[in-house]
């Protein structure tokens, strides 16, 4: 188990974070040919959708990246993987994810975001990834738990801040 605590401050760090943790998971699903879930832990406004729309417009996505908070995942497919990035807030039963053929989602070679996710316990996978956010005055803390990523990986994304 690998982890790393550091703190960002401003919303364009909060996106770069999610850039850098792109620049690693991102080649690893497709040298594994998997599929990685990260989960976004934080209260609201503690930067899970920024963190999510670094990593989205860091692949190379042109658009407008929204809060997925009615349609609970929104897909974004490129060539060779796709994003799928869930918000579970507003889901009132895990079933629901089920009916919506949550299964199919991870057995692709695709990095999760997924915001709440324990609004959907027992129905995700175990997390590769865990990104805690929490309120520190003007910037925020974040800790980085994962078994999949090396020590030597999460401290090259420290370095970065
Ligand atoms: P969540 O998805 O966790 O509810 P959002 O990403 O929607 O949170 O909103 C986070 C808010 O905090 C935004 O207003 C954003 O500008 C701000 N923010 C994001 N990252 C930081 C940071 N590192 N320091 C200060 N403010 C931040
Ligand atoms: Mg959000």
């Amino acid at each position: 188990m690998a982890n790393v605590k550091f703190s960002i401050t401003g919303e364009e760090e909060t996106q770069k974070l999610g850039a850098a943790v792109a620049s690693i998971t991102v080649p690893l699903c497709q040298k594994l040919n998997k599929s990685i879930l990260i989960n976004l832990e934080g209260d609201l406004g503690a930067g899970k959708t920024t963190f999510s729309r670094g990593f989205i417009l860091s692949c190379g996505y042109k658009d407008i990246v929204r809060s997925p908070t009615y349609t609970l995942v929104e897909p974004y497919d490129f060539d060779k993987f796709s994003i799928y990035h869930f918000d579970l807030y507003r889901l009132l039963d895990p079933e629901e994810l089920e009916y919506m053929g949550i299964r199919d989602y991870f057995d692709k070679t695709s990095v999760s975001l997924i915001e709440w996710p324990d609004k959907a316990q027992g129905v995700l996978p175990q997390p590769d990834i865990t990104i805690y956010l929490s309120y520190a005055d003007n910037s925020r803390n974040v800790e980085i738990v994962t078994e999949l990523l090396q020590q030597d990986e999460l401290d090259s994304i420290k370095a970065q801040f």
